[in-house]
């Protein structure tokens, strides 16, 4: 499929490029099956449907839910038009993908607003927002809008209104009115983001923008942003080992060292939160969601009848390697019955062990501040 894009920034992608510099040089060396999938297909999906029903007036396809946001649209669309317009009807594109070029006549970034109304004196760009949007930037400070602002702008200078239409929202709908200055200033403002993007060594900056960010599955910095603990505790993706053991593997060494040294901590906030939780009552623990079961059988084997009864049924040799002696309960033992203290047990039993002993078997050294 050819990107309508060219591989180059768009108007609705543009605010991640104004918060990390490094974005499209990462994303000009990762091949396409290394692109992370589009987020919320299903509601891309729904907003492509009310999308196309808009611009074509065939609404065969919506469902019924999907008509309601459909109607609210095509309402709030009349009314800023009407409010905005000067007397006789204005020309109307929809859809149709527009280039804000350099001095060169070399393209540097691309828009394609929902509808575009083109009246001598000025302009009006709206683009829907169909889904529930929480967070939408207003239309004041969004990037997408700015950039669809200088590229109509670029072409036809005129002051222009930009909005978006937000029908499952309580208000609306969101204008903003750029002046000459305004655009003048706007288009400065993508110029000198287009322009650090660019630098060869330009720093990646992660936060919440990574989300929607194609490369996030590949960046380092997207990987050690969304361990940070603050971030985790606002996620409500919980990641598969499989996954956890993908991004550990994308953080720097210096990373690993910061997260190892911090884990005998966590693994005790972990610990002491499930004793806290355990002490609560069965209400207590359904009211947040939770419950306890019973807990697993520990069966205790009385090691010594057993033995005599295995004994008669295989050898002794195979039933002895059945067994592990502990030294701790050996020098407890050692310490009770012989009437000694346990560090001079210790010193008994290692003794009497050392023949038995076989101390070549090493561990995986143990990590260490040097
Ligand atoms: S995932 Fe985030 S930090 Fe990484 S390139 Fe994309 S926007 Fe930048």
């Amino acid at each position: 499929m050819t990107d309508e894009r060219q591989g180059l920034p768009s108007a609705s992608g543009f605010y991640m490029e104004a918060a990390c510099d490094g974005r499209q040089n990462l994303l000009r060396t990762l091949l396409p099956h290394e692109l992370a999938p589009e987020r919320d297909v299903e509601m891309a999906s729904r907003g492509d449907r009310i999308h196309d029903a808009l611009q074509t007036g065939d609404v065969s396809l919506l469902t019924e839910d999907e008509m309601v946001d459909w109607a609210k649209c095509k309402e709030a669309e009349k009314k800023i038009y009407d409010e905005w317009r000067d007397g006789a009807d204005a020309l109307e594109y929809r859809e149709r993908r527009m280039w804000l070029h350099d001095g060169k006549g070399q393209p540097l970034v691309s828009g394609k607003a929902d509808v575009v109304f083109r009246q001598d004196a000025d302009a009006l760009i709206l683009d829907y927002k169909t889904g529930f949007n929480p967070h939408l930037t207003p239309s004041q400070r969004s990037w997408q809008l700015r950039v669809l602002a200088v590229i109509e702008y670029n072409q036809r200078r005129v002051p222009i209104r930009v909005g978006f239409i937000k029908p499952k929202a309580y208000e609306k709908s969101d204008c903003t009115d750029y002046a000459f200055e305004d655009l003048e200033f706007a288009h400065q403002q993508i110029m000198e983001v287009l322009r650090r993007s660019k630098e060869p060594d330009a720093p990646r900056y992660a936060g919440s923008h990574c989300n929607y960010c194609p490369a996030r599955n590949r960046c380092p910095e997207a990987a050690a942003y969304s361990m940070l603990p603050s971030v985790m505790a606002n996620t409500s993706v919980t990641m598969s080992k499989k996954e956890v053991i993908a991004r550990v593997q994308k953080l720097t060494p210096a990373d690993w060292k910061f997260i190892v040294q911090r884990g005998p901590m966590t693994v005790n906030i972990i610990e002491a939160s499930k004793a806290s939780l355990k002490a609560l009552s069965v209400e207590e623990l359904l009211a947040i969601g939770m419950t306890i079961d019973e807990g697993r059988r520990m069966p205790q084997i009385d090691a010594g009848a057993a033995f005599a009864v295995l004994s008669e049924f295989i050898s002794t040799k195979a039933l002895w390697s059945c067994f592990e002696l502990s030294k701790g309960a050996l020098i407890k033992a050692v310490a009770q019955e012989k009437i000694l203290t346990e560090a001079q047990a210790k010193v008994i039993v290692e003794e009497k062990l050392k023949p038995f002993t076989d101390d070549t078997r090493r561990s995986a050294g143990s990590l260490e501040e040097v």
